[in-house]
């Protein structure tokens, strides 16, 4: 995205779109659009007032400008509107909050796991109680609907308070020792400055998964948000602020990101990365933190197969199915990529899963009903229409959607596609966007043959009915996360990551705290002396 020299005022257009909710939305959205606003300045005056719609980076706790003034816009995909303008940071900008989290790292590190874990529940408390506005920014920048935006608020959240707890939780080890006159200890520390890259699908939830641990562990960090949807991330870290995490704990820089990028992985005082997003830009920040040996935890793409068994419950599959493929207009790395049915089930699965996307109401996420907001930009939209193109080409059946919506800017119609075979370029790769490819299989063996044929290994579902294949089938996917008759499984309790190229690492749950802790062992000698 291109960076501008004059700064723009958040449109009218784009605020007026946003007054909508209070014409059109219906008991519950009615009450939280009440809530949020009727009018359309109201709105932005709301978030004004509740300081959340900033519009500028955070370093050492001072809200910057570009400091060459550049701009980008932040864009509503639902409509183009401009929303606001945001600096477009780069080297300098970065250099300066890197120091800002060192210099800071001294006394954040030195707090009690209780002091910090205080700051990380009361910043909790703040994103809760300002859960509508946040809920209004993700889907204005992102485009979600404003249901699945309140849900990504309490799921974002919900890392924040089970890290504040976690941050109670760092035990080290006490080893029997080999010379009887040593002790042998083992600490565990916080590494350092960490630099936080994340993407535009979950602007809240891939922040504070990443922060949450960090904080915790008395790490501080600086944030890389999409330049897509920065405006969420730095919403948070007001709160943060408001929360009394101590300035320069937690910065924000935006704009030029492999100028951003590459001056994270330059510098020695960044001990670690932690990077959400696609698989290529991984590879680019894995090679490119070798030259300072940092730690790297990657979250990257997948290509999730949905196995649904002869034996499933049809209604279990099809909602399942639904809501694994769908979700975000199918803008997740966990989105089903690949739906393989058994033979025995195929006909009826197909017919009954295509009514049920019919069914899915596409529009603006601020429109009552939306349950399919558009993609995020026209890249993504050409790249749905591309693999659309690909396998029907290859003989692929459109069974229904299967072009743009009527709807116009980047809406496409939710799509689902039989006969699906290995050539096509959908079986390879990601989709990102609503489209349900179909395939059929014979036997068990060869659907667990089929649905490891990727380098991607992050999620995995199956649907059947019967135990025994449960285990066996679980144990043979190669992959992080696996559902079984479950569509939607994130939480913060558990691990989040991938296998193969899909990432290295794991998210949430204790596994979380591990990525953000070195281990030191102490050896006490001579312990017999005076
Ligand atoms: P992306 O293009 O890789 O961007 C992710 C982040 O990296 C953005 O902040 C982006 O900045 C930044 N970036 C781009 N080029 C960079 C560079 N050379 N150096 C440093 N940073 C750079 O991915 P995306 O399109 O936003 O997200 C979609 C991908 O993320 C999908 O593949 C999806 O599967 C994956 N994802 C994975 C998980 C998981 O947990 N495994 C979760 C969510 C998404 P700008 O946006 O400002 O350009």
């Amino acid at each position: 995205m291109a960076c501008f020299s004059l700064a723009t005022q958040p449109s009218p257009m784009a605020m007026r779109r946003a007054g909508l909710l209070g014409r059109h939305f219906a008991s519950p959205f009615r009450l939280l659009c009440r809530q949020i606003s009727v009018e359309p300045q109201a709105t932005v005056d709301r978030l004004k007032e509740s300081g959340l719609l900033r519009t500028q980076g955070l370093i050492g706790g001072k809200w910057i400008d570009a400091y060459d003034g550049k701009t980008i816009q932040v864009q509503n995909p639902a409509t183009g509107d401009v929303i606001a303008s945001v600096p477009c940071m780069g080297r300098n900008e970065t250099t300066n909050a890197i120091s800002s989290a060192y210099n800071t790292f001294s006394s954040w590190s030195k707090l009690t796991a209780s002091e910090r874990s205080k700051c990380l529940r009361k910043w909790y408390d703040l994103i809760i109680s300002h859960k509508e506005d946040l809920a209004l920014l993700i889907t204005l920048e992102q485009g979600k609907p404003l249901k699945e935006s309140l849900g990504e608020v309490s799921y974002g959240a919900a890392f924040i308070e089970f890290f504040a707890e976690e941050a109670k939780r760092i035990y080290g080890d006490i080893i029997a020792p080999t010379i009887d006159d040593r002790r042998l200890l083992v600490l565990k520390q916080p590494v350092g400055v960490v630099g936080a890259i994340t993407p535009w699908n979950f602007p809240l939830a891939m922040i504070t998964r990443k922060v949450g641990p960090a904080l915790a562990c008395g790490c501080t960090v600086v944030v890389k948000p999409s330049e897509y949807t920065p405006l969420t991330a730095l919403a948070a870290a007001e709160l943060a602020l408001q929360a009394g995490i101590p300035p320069g704990a937690l910065n924000v820089v935006m704009g030029n990101a492999s100028d951003i990028g590459d001056t994270l992985l330059e510098s020695t005082q960044v001990r670690k990365i932690t990077f959400t997003g696609s698989t290529a830009v991984g590879k680019k920040l894995m090679a490119g933190s070798a030259s300072t040996v940092k730690k790297i935890s990657l979250e990257l793409g997948g290509n999730a197969p949905c196995i649904v068994f002869d034996d499933a419950d049809l209604d279990v599959a099809v909602k399942g199915s639904l809501a694994a493929k769908f979700r975000n207009s199918g803008q997740t790395c966990v989105c089903a990529n690949r739906i393989l049915v058994q033979e025995g089930i195929y006909e009826k699965f197909a017919n009954a899963f295509a009514k049920a996307v019919q069914a899915l109401q596409v529009g603006n996420g601020l429109i009552e009903g939306t349950v399919q907001g558009p993609l995020i930009n026209e890249a993504a939209l050409e790249k749905v229409e591309t693999m659309v193109q690909d396998a029907t080409a290859k003989g692929a059946d459109v069974v229904t959607g299967g072009k743009r919506h009527s709807l116009g800017m980047t809406f496409y119609e939710p799509t689902v596609l039989g006969n699906v075979n290995k050539e096509m370029l959908i079986f390879r790769q990601e989709v990102f966007g609503p489209v349900a490819p179909l395939m059929r299989f014979k036997t068990e063996e060869e659907a667990i043959q089929m649905a490891n044929d990727t380098n991607a290994g992050l999620a995995a579902y199956i649907f059947t009915t019967s135990m025994p294949r449960t285990w066996r089938v679980s144990e043979a996917l190669e992959y992080g996360l696996v559902g079984v008759n479950e569509g939607l499984i994130s939480t913060e309790v558990a691990p989040f990551g991938g296998f193969k190229q899909s990432g290295l690492g794991r998210e949430g749950s204790k596994y979380g705290m591990d990525e953000y802790l070195e281990i030191k062992y102490v050896c006490l000698g001579n312990l017999k002396g005076t």
